[in-house]
């Protein structure tokens, strides 16, 4: 579908070009040409030319140039046909029909009809706002914001009144249809076939299209009411999910900046724009779509996304990341102090505190594996399987192949995955296509993670298999000392069955694990018993020497020797915990963290002496 040729030929020949550059770059006039810093990549010097009677411009940096239409569908990244509609707008040339079909000139004529209607609704609701007494309660809400009159007026504000038909008396006063009212999405529709105003008693935001035109309203709610905000329906001018509130008043900004921060909701736009914070786009409420992302991306490739810090806001920017990944943009994450949204923040901080912490904005990978580490500890094989797995599907989408790599090692660094072999594994998982084989993922970690000791295997074999032992031995075995072992969900369910008074059994124990796969798959093993050469390593205190002997020992005297031995391995892991730990608080600074960390690990240190077998034991032959 296109314009008839001789109307293209038309409109460039009435077009001023240097007046409709003028309306984007600041031209200064140098012989008979237009010169300015080029708005399409970075300069001091101009070397941006605009020739009006060639009617071309040209820049001698990075060599863009053509016709007027050339540099409209550049700048507002919109296909030539728009590109004459944006045009011929600016010139005042009425637009003839699109040489083409007629059901999409019907659509494009409800939608017009829609945009008219919301036009009148915006204009009354801003003179409602303005001069209305009912509309004080309006007023006092947008001084409490501290929401100025100028960018009341910027954003096209309005007053919507409580009254179920005083928008349509005043639609229909302007010359509105019953029919085009009703399909306007103004007002709600009975089923007796009356409708009634939808928004009374608001505060309007209308939502304009990237030219400005509104398309929708979001009505925010004065007294207490269950909806806060209540929005437009589907209209023919206006589809969920393809917009972005204020795109139309800071794309140009976000161009010059080169970068987007991302909102969730009107005031998270309008007071960082009021405090001239104005690359800024919300996406309302709910999380991204493809659509909104691919009209973000006309105008910046690099994104900050700034969601609110409560967990609805987390799980938002999370769905969000993924789709911007999905179109290749570079993600940070801002996440601002106490949950504050960029409203209060602003308001209670000032703008350059805004500025500051934005500037530090995390790679959305370090925002992402911080939130898969919170409540989590590394040091348990479970939790650490959980936390990969939640993290691999962000890496999974980043489309840059030496990128995936660097947020893939970053990742595994900050994870302590440092078994090669299932590194290999899991960067395999990444590069299949396949969105996350089946918790692929977890099950490796898992299974690398899961090398159990000898000392645990045999030790829940006497517990499983002894009650007399089970009774003396389980009250002794501190949670710390399992939680960090492969095995820490059997032991779990040890306790609890002992707990709880149910008879051990394989039948009360699969029961208790039928969720863990890896418990399941070691546990005919551990109420059988007898394997003796199956299970390996004893840690630090070798057992080898003792694996002789097993199927004689003195039950009592084995269980002894492993509890002691994982007492060993546990106070080894915690001393090793305690080194990192110990530099962190170092380098935080924080004196009194580090000395008492200091003393805990002296104790342990004298705790695993008094453990160590006695020189006549040989330790650790292998
Ligand atoms: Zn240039």
């Amino acid at each position: 579908m296109r314009y008839p040729q001789t109307f293209i030929d038309d409109l460039r020949r009435q077009t001023d070009i240097v007046r409709v550059i003028q309306d984007y770059v600041q031209l200064k006039k140098k012989g008979a040409n237009w010169m300015a810093c080029c708005p399409f990549h970075k300069e001091k010097t101009p070397s941006f030319s605009v020739s009006p009677t060639k009617e071309i411009f040209y820049c001698f940096g990075c060599h863009k140039g053509g016709s007027v239409f050339n540099f409209v569908m550049e700048i507002e990244r919109v296909s030539f046909p728009e590109a004459i509609r944006i045009v011929a707008d600016k010139v005042g040339m009425p637009l003839p029909k699109l040489v083409d079909d007629s059901r999409f000139e019907s659509k494009r004529r409800e939608a017009d009809d829609v945009i008219q209607l919301n036009t009148w609704a915006m204009q009354w609701w801003e003179q409602q706002l303005e001069s209305s007494a009912e509309a004080r309660i309006a007023r006092e809400y947008l001084v409490s914001r501290e929401i100025s009159s100028e960018t009341q007026k910027t954003f096209r504000l309005g007053y919507a009144p409580d009254s179920w038909e005083a928008l349509s008396v005043y639609l229909r006063q302007k010359g509105a249809t019953q029919a085009q009212i009703d399909k306007s999405g103004l007002v709600v529709k009975k089923e007796e076939g009356n409708s009634y105003d939808r928004f009374r008693g608001r505060l309007m935001f209308p939502v304009m299209d990237v030219q400005g035109r509104p398309i929708a309203f979001g009505g925010r709610t004065l007294k207490n009411e269950d909806a806060k905000y209540i929005n437009s329906p589907e209209t023919a001018a206006y589809i969920k999910g393809r917009n972005l509130f204020g795109l139309n008043l800071t794309r140009d900004e976000i161009r010059r900046q080169q970068f987007a921060i991302l909102v969730e909701g009107f005031l998270d736009l309008i007071v960082p724009y009021q405090s001239g914070v104005r690359n800024v786009a919300a996406s309302l409420g709910t999380a991204l779509t493809p659509e909104q992302t691919k009209l973000l991306s006309r105008f910046a490739r690099k994104v900050v996304v700034n969601y609110d810090g409560d967990r609805a806001g987390v799980q938002a920017a999370k769905k969000s990341i993924e789709i911007l990944l999905a179109e290749d943009l570079e993600v940070k994450v801002l996440v601002l102090p106490e949950n504050f949204d960029p409203d209060e923040f602003i308001r209670k901080f000032g703008v350059s505190e805004y500025q500051q912490r934005r500037a530090k904005a995390l790679p959305y990978i370090q925002f992402v594996i911080d939130h898969a580490l919170r409540d989590r500890s590394l040091h348990r094989p479970a939790e650490k399987a959980e936390a990969v797995e939640e993290v691999l599907p962000y890496i999974r989408a980043v489309r840059d192949h030496v990128q995936k790599r660097e947020y893939f090692d970053m990742a595994m660094d900050a994870l302590h995955v440092t078994d090669l072999t299932l590194q290999r594994e899991l960067w395999r998982t990444l590069r299949s296509n396949v969105p996350d084989p089946v918790g692929a993922g977890k099950r490796a970690v898992r299974r690398s993670g899961l090398k159990q000791t000898f000392a645990e295997t045999r030790l829940l074999h006497l517990l499983i298999d002894n009650e007399t032992l089970r009774k003396e031995f389980l009250p002794r075995l501190e949670p710390a000392i399992y939680q960090e072992l492969a095995t820490s969900s059997i032991f779990e369910a040890l306790a609890e069955l002992e707990r709880n008074g149910v008879k051990v059994d394989f039948d009360s124990l699969r029961e208790a694990l039928q969720n863990d796969e890896v418990a399941l798959e070691l546990l005919p093993m551990l109420v059988m018993g007898g394997f003796g050469n199956g299970a390996d390593n004893g840690g630090e205190l070798s057992v080898s020497a003792e694996r002789g002997l097993d199927e004689h020992a003195d039950p009592r005297v084995a269980a002894e020797r492993d509890l002691a031995a994982l007492n060993f391995l546990w106070i080894e892991r915690r001393i090793q915990q305690l080194v990192s730990e110990i530099k962190t608080a170092d380098n935080d600074g924080d004196d009194a963290l580090r000395d008492r960390l200091v003393l805990e690990q002296l104790n342990l240190h004298q705790r695993r002496k008094a453990l160590m077998p006695s020189p006549d034991a040989p330790v650790s032959t292998n």
